[in-house]
């Protein structure tokens, strides 16, 4: 069950200056990112704009900047990154492209559009509000990922608490032998080791896992020019296929999602 409490490993403000002491990614890159918020902060036509006296507006920078710093490697700003690493490594993130966005509480963390995958620091995550998707952090310098309609669709419709979206080579060749063999807008497979690890049914109605004489089907839509179009045809396929965790975009990548990192992780390797 998801409770509306803070998230226990969101630091409260008046920690927060104890964590930018001796936060690793905080001393080593996340300097330019202080230098500009102070600069912000001092800043009286920023905070005239938004209507907001000096001090209010200094712990509202103060607030944001909690939200991503914390020592626990499990805190979703910092696994993002981890996460992102690793899939680095893999050759399902390059470039800038793909991304992975967490459900911790009522919170959403995304990571940022136009970064260096490999190269993310928790303080490059924005954080959404799940029911108002109103952003809580936006780093100043960054775009929100296009993803991030997409991602929201997962965590709505699906209960999702962690989705990856990925360039992998092998989803994009999937999706392109299905075109080539006229099997249309699903691929399937079977008598196949690695579905095994594939859920049967979708969370509470799951009934254990696939059996290597099962039959995997995974919906394929069709890839637009800009990514947030994606939304309604990804939606679509959600709602058609209730029991899927993933979408294949053709000449694209996939969407995974799982009810934690945990299996989303799992079921994207699979
Ligand atoms: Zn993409």
């Amino acid at each position: 069950m998801r409770g509306t409490a803070a998230p226990k490993h969101v630091r409260p403000l008046s920690d927060s200056r104890k964590v930018r002491k001796h936060h690793p990614h905080f001393q080593h890159y996340t300097r330019p990112h202080l230098t500009r918020s102070t600069t912000n902060s001092l800043n009286k036509s920023t905070t005239q704009k938004l209507g907001l006296t000096q001090d209010q507006f200094t712990i509202m920078t103060s607030d944001a900047e909690a939200l991503v710093l914390s020592h626990d490697p499990h805190h979703p700003a910092n696994l993002i990154c981890e996460l992102c690493r690793k899939f680095y490594t893999h050759g399902w993130v390059t470039g800038t492209g793909g991304g992975t966005s967490i459900r911790h509480g009522e919170h959403l963390y995304i990571a940022p559009s136009g970064v260096q995958k490999e190269l993310m620091q928790p303080t490059d995550m924005f954080v959404m509000d799940f029911a108002t998707k109103s952003y809580l952090r936006r780093p100043q310098s960054l775009k929100p990922s296009a993803c991030t309609p997409l991602f929201y669709a997962a965590f709505s419709l699906r209960n999702a608490g962690c989705c990856i979206h990925t360039h992998s080579i092998s989803a994009v060749l999937v999706t392109l032998l299905c075109e080539a063999s006229g099997s249309g807008d699903v691929f399937e497979i079977e008598q196949i080791e690695q579905i095994k690890g594939v859920p049967r049914g979708y969370g509470e109605e799951r009934k254990g896992n696939l059996g290597y004489y099962d039959r995997l089907r995974i919906p394929i839509i069709e890839n637009t020019a800009h990514e947030e179009d994606l939304k309604d045809t990804l939606e679509g396929a959600i709602k058609a296929w209730p029991d899927t965790y993933a979408v294949l975009v053709r000449r694209h990548g996939i969407y995974v999602w799982g009810k934690d990192v945990a299996q989303a992780k799992t079921l994207c390797e699979r």
